[in-house]
């Protein structure tokens, strides 16, 4: 429930409220604002009920949260968040592209592929250095290799880079050399693994896993901020349909229904929701000009010989072509690139 509370009342009367939501097993917050604080109780809405805080004297107005997920809700923050991935803002004014490889391969691979993403004006570095591969034989990326590769070749372009992180014990590893910690589709629901990057502190991007309604991706999102981590960057990668002309259907209509219910970043991620090369340009554009925030693409310096997912990575001219093509878009969608 969120509680506002009238003008002129103390930090010591404010503090005896959080103590009473305490004392009831719930979550008190404060939110001090210019004019007046406001208190956020999570919890059962049931239990909290029994305060009967709208009689109190220095309580203005209570108001239920009534989505099933609180801290991401619009309902307790109503201004949109922006996440600092290393000094790019996404969720502000500006669109963000994030673009790299599937996986980090080898320095010479990770290397002309970052430079082609910076030539053209990508503002930040994706690459997989452990890969979950649905197949067990398939390349499961470089490792620790890959990880110093990416923070060499991230310092050596001067962008921000984002990497995924399979498991809870490698998020300290992975928080070490990369800005950005991505939590794959595969791993959505992985809730330890939500919770030790929400303990990171690192900016995250969530991937909505494949059958995974948005709720479910709201409430993933919810596990990482009740670690005390507002840093995530919500991620629409496609979802598994009937279609099986593509490897996923983009299901664009999460991105004006995440941002109507949630003030975080939502960004699109055309490649793996659509599986093909050709498709990418067409829904990234389409993708901003529904508004997001940003997008994730894969673009490899030769994708003939790229280790995984070739067959949906941008040339390097295509990645160009990309950039050069997004700009009356974005400016449609309100936004500078
Ligand atoms: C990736 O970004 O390379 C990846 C594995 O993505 P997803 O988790 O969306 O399949
Ligand atoms: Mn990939």
């Amino acid at each position: 429930m969120i509680i506002v509370l009238k003008p002129g009342t103390t930090e010591e009367q404010a503090a005896a409220i959080q103590r009473r939501i305490e004392e009831l097993g719930c979550k008190p917050l404060c939110m001090p604002g210019t004019e007046r604080v406001v208190l956020g109780a999570l919890g059962d809405e049931r239990v909290l009920a029994q305060l009967r805080l709208e009689g109190h004297p220095h309580v203005e107005s209570v108001k239920p949260i009534l989505s099933p997920y609180k801290l991401v809700s619009r309902e307790f923050h109503s201004h949109d968040t922006t996440v600092d991935i290393g000094g790019v803002v996404v969720g502000g004014e500006r669109l963000v592209v994030i673009a790299g490889p599937c996986s980090v391969e080898s320095y010479e691979q990770f290397d002309a592929t970052a430079r082609a993403v910076r030539e053209a004006g990508g503002h930040a570095l994706r690459g997989g250095a452990f890969k979950p591969r649905t197949s067990p034989y398939s390349f499961q990326g470089l490792g620790h290799e890959g990880l110093k590769i990416l923070e060499r070749v991230g310092a050596e372009t001067a962008l921000p880079t984002v990497t995924e992180v399979v498991e809870g014990a490698d998020v300290a590893a992975v928080a070490e050399h990369a800005n950005v910690l991505q939590i794959g589709a595969r791993n959505m629901q992985n809730y330890r693994l939500l919770q030790a990057a929400g303990e990171s502190g690192k900016p995250i991007v969530l991937k909505r896993g494949f059958s995974a309604e948005l709720e479910e991706l709201l409430l993933a999102a919810e596990y990482v901020h009740d670690r005390g981590n507002p840093n995530i960057i919500l991620c629409e990668r496609g979802i598994r349909t009937f279609c099986s002309a593509t490897r996923n259907t983009l299901d664009l209509n999460a991105v004006p229904w995440l941002k109507a219910r949630s003030h975080l970043p939502v960004i699109v991620d055309p490649s793996h929701g659509t599986g093909l090369r050709e498709l990418v340009i067409p829904m990234a554009r389409a993708a901003v000009a529904c508004g997001a925030d940003g997008l994730l693409v894969e673009v490899h310096c030769d994708p003939s010989r790229a280790w995984s997912d070739g067959q949906q990575s941008l040339y390097p001219a295509q990645f160009d072509e990309l950039m050069r093509g997004l700009r009356p878009f974005a400016e449609a969608a309100g936004r500078s690139l």
